[in-house]
């Protein structure tokens, strides 16, 4: 039968094309499956691609794909009434991030995932999974088509029908949610250039966000700009009747007001974020990847590299149980959190995010800005990560949380610090 697939992976997204990429290059036969026309037509969200992870080996071929902007410096900017306190982080050299568009970025890598061999079907819904004594063994579409694998790969993102439908993605409450408000500026390649340079931005300041982190990232000739807030019931009230209050809040600080003066909006987004651990991400037959498997820190804004070794790492463990004969969760579920396990980066960045969140969820956004005013350091995300238990250790006299603030510290030097290997590497392979 023609219907019939040693993986089918859904959704070409992050994960998806990365999955359906690696698993074709091990030699298996492979469908992935999208219901855009156009992969990442309709996704504003992920822009920032995170250099450190894109290091890693199994990542190092993204740096080929079209890129916006090689963002080399960070401005974070801590406002309140009586002053503002801007962290300027130069690097000497080295690229920080990746600035992509994802229309771009999802199309090429899923060319990449053709090349490489996989099948690949768009403008094809999955509307269900077909089961069998318990084991995942296909998906329906809304054509009504029947597609057979071996092993399904979820990569539908947050709200993945196929992680529903097999019980595995659990209804959320509100308060594990982040509602993220985006909107897109055009301003022209030269204002850009002008009034960011390569260069992104944060914002912290009372009444333009809600338990987050707000953002200006410039792309070729537009900006984004995002905020929200946590879903709990402070995040709509009389002041803030709806989110798009806090944009235009955001929008309308003097400083913003004058970066974006003279710009059209060109899009809107409302964006919904999971902020919880998925507890079980393996079935028989079935593994789930990216945002559908939990695998983003919504707090930081960063899902993307863990979207992309997800769908590795499960293409592995599908083609390592393809050949063993055995897709048992058992057998899945035991090497795609090994390698999971061992993965540095993804451990490190889900610490820095759990400090990051309880310090923010812990604190007004009073206190938080005039907090991050008094650190001498950077105000990035991992100098806050390490400060809050710093500074918490310092007020309780706690040398514990000092201790545990310098070991992350150590910890997280090859993250902390600007690899020039990583410019290297885009001079080498990249074609910006
Ligand atoms: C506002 C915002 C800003 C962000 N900024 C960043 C950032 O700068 N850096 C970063 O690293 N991360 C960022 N993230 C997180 C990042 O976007 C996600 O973690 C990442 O896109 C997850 O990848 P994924 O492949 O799991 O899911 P997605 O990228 O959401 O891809 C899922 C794909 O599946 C398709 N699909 C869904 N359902 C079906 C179905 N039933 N049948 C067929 N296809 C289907 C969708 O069309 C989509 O193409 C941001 C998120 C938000 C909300």
């Amino acid at each position: 039968m023609n219907n019939e697939y040693d993986v089918i992976v859904v959704g070409a997204g992050c994960a998806g094309p990365a999955a359906a990429k690696k698993a074709a290059e091990l030699g298996l036969s492979v469908l992935l499956l999208e219901k855009s026309q156009v992969p990442g037509e309709k996704n504003v969200s992920g822009t920032c691609l995170n250099g450190a992870a894109i290091l890693d080996p199994d990542l190092q071929y993204i740096v080929e794909c079209p890129t916006e902007r090689l963002i080399k410096e960070m401005r974070t900017y801590h406002i309140n009434d009586d002053r503002t306190t801007v962290f300027h982080e130069i690097p000497s050299e080295g690229v920080l991030l990746l600035s992509v568009r994802r229309d771009h970025l999802d199309s090429w890598h899923t060319e990449e995932a053709k090349k490489a061999g996989a099948e690949v079907k768009l403008s094809t819904t999955v509307v269900d999974i077909i089961e069998e004594n318990d084991y995942v063994k296909g998906v329906i579409t809304d054509s009504g088509e029947k597609y057979f694998g071996k092993v399904v790969i979820d990569a539908a993102g947050v709200n993945s029908i196929v992680g529903r439908k097999a019980g595995l993605i659990p209804k959320r409450k509100g308060t594990s949610m982040i509602l993220y408000i985006t909107a897109a500026v055009k301003l022209g390649e030269e204002v850009i250039n002008e009034r960011f340079g390569d260069c992104i931005e944060y914002y912290l300041s009372p009444d333009i966000q809600y338990k987050t982190w707000p953002w200006i990232f410039p792309k070729k000739d537009t900006v984004t700009l995002g905020t929200g807030g946590y879903m709990d019931e402070n995040l709509i009230n009389d002041e803030f009747p709806n989110v798009k209050k806090y944009m235009d809040n955001f929008m309308n600080l003097p400083i913003v007001k004058k970066k974006i003066e003279g710009g059209e909006i060109v899009s809107w987004g409302v964006h919904l974020e999971y902020d919880e651990t998925i507890e079980r991400r393996v079935r028989n037959g079935l593994i789930l990847t990216g945002e559908a498997g939990g695998f983003v820190i919504p707090f930081l804004g960063e899902g993307m590299p863990e979207a992309f070794f997800t769908g590795i790492y499960a293409a592995i463990s599908a083609a390592e149980a393809i050949e063993a004969g055995d897709f048992s969760e058992a057998k899945l579920s035991e090497r795609y959190e090994q390698l999971l396990g061992d993965n540095f980066f993804m451990q490190a960045f889900r610490h820095i995010a759990a400090v990051n969140k309880e310090a923010i969820l812990s604190k007004s956004d009073e206190e938080i800005t005039r907090m991050m005013q008094q650190v001498i350091m950077g105000g990035g995300f991992i100098s806050n990560a390490i400060h809050t238990k710093w500074m918490k250790g310092v007020e309780d006299e706690d040398m514990e949380l000092i201790q545990e603030a310098y070991d992350f510290q150590e910890l997280i030097v090859p993250y902390a610090s600007v690899d020039p290997d990583f410019e290297n590497l885009i001079k080498e392979r990249g074609r910006k």
